[in-house]
C-alpha cells in the first residue's frame, strides 16, 4: 500500500490507523521508489499494535515495458540501492516541466507549482500528482480520467523517465538483503511482456522470489493461472490492495491478502539474507 510519501493520499500514520480499524494485523508500506514513510509508519504501528513490513515499489523496465518490483526488508542504507532510488526520483522530478509544457500547449492552464503543491513534501513525485493538479483546476473528475485522456503512455502529455533494468534490480534487492516480488505482473497491458516463459526465466535464472497474484487488476482466471505458475516454479504468491487512499478506486484496504505462511517465508528469507 502507498502513503502520501509517494502517490497515496493518507499520511503513514493515517494509513496505519485505517488498517487497524479495518482489522488488518500486518501491512507492507511500499511507496514508489522511496523508503521515507517507513519510520513514521513503523512508529505508528508500534503504538497502535500493527506490524508494518518495510517495503518499496520500484519502477523498473524490461524489454521497454514498465514493470514494478516490490522489495521487502532491504538494507535501506545500501549505497548502490540508495543511488538507484535517488536516480529514479530525480527522473520523476525532471519530467514534471515537460509534462506541464505539453498540457499547456494543449490549452490546459497548469503550472509546475500547482503540481508541486499537490505532492506537498512527497519525495517521490508522480503522474498522479499532475492528475491531482488538473482535478483541482476542474479539468477532470478523478485520476483515472486524467490518465485515460492525458497521462497514459499512449496519451499526449506522457513523458518517459529513467527506470532501472528489472533483472539488475532483482539482483540489487537480493544483495541488499531483501525479497523481490514482481507487483501485479499482468496488470494494464503487461501480460504480453511478462509471459509465463519470462516469469520462469526470472525465477530460475535471476532469483525472483515471488509474484503478486491477488491484485485488483487481475481477473479470477488470471489469478488462477498465476497461482499455478507460482506453485510450479516455487515462487511466493502474494496478495495486495495497492491502496492509494482516495487516489485509486476499487483498491480498498484489505481487498487482497497475503497468506500467513507466505508472509512468514518472506520474513524468513529477509532474516537469512
Ligand atoms: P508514475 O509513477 O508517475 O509512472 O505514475 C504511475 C502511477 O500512477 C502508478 O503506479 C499508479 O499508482 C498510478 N496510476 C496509474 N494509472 C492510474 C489510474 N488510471 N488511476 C489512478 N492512478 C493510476
Ligand atoms: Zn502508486
Amino acid at each position: 500500500m502507498h502513503s502520501a510519501v509517494s502517490d497515496g493520499t493518507d499520511s503513514p500514520t493515517e494509513l496505519v490507523a485505517k488498517a487497524v480499524e479495518c482489522g488488518l494485523d500486518v501491512i507492507a508500506l511500499c511507496d514508489h521508489d522511496t523508503f521515507d514513510g517507513l519510520v513514521e509508519a513503523q512508529s505508528a504501528g508500534r503504538e497502535m499494535g500493527l506490524d508494518v513490513l518495510d517495503g518499496c515499489e520500484i519502477s523498473c523496465l524490461l524489454y521497454g515495458a514498465s514493470i514494478h518490483l516490490l522489495a521487502y526488508g532491504c538494507d535501506q542504507n545500501n549505497p548502490e540501492l540508495v543511488n538507484e532510488l535517488t536516480r529514479i526520483r530525480a527522473g520523476r522530478n525532471g519530467r514534471i516541466d515537460a509534462m506541464v509544457e505539453k498540457l499547456n500547449r494543449a490549452g490546459l492552464e497548469i503550472s509546475v507549482a500547482d503540481v508541486l503543491s499537490m505532492a506537498r513534501t512527497a519525495p517521490s513525485i508522480g503522474r498522479p500528482h499532475v492528475a491531482d493538479a488538473l482535478i483541482a483546476k476542474g479539468y477532470a473528475k478523478d485520476r483515472a480520467q486524467v490518465f485515460a485522456e492525458w497521462l497514459n503512455e499512449d496519451r499526449p502529455a506522457y513523458v518517459p523517465r529513467y527506470s532501472p533494468d528489472l533483472i539488475a534490480m532483482i539482483g540489487l534487492v537480493r544483495s541488499s538483503g531483501g525479497v523481490a516480488v514482481v507487483a501485479h505482473p499482468w496488470a494494464r497491458g503487461r501480460k504480453s511482456v511478462m509471459t509465463a516463459k519470462l516469469i520462469t526465466m526470472l525465477a530460475e535464472e535471476h532469483g525472483l522470489d515471488g509474484i503478486e497474484v491477488d491484485h485488483q487488476d487481475h481477473d479470477r482466471h488470471d489469478r488462477e493461472r498465476l497461482r499455478v505458475l507460482a506453485e510450479n516454479l516455487g515462487l511466493l504468491d502474494t496478495g495486495g490492495s495497492d491502496y492509494h487512499g482516495r487516489g485509486k478506486k476499487d483498491h480498498d484496504l484489505g481487498v487482497n491478502l497475503t497468506r500467513q505462511p507466505v508472509y512468514e517465508e518472506i520474513l524468513a528469507r529477509i532474516s537469512a539474507r
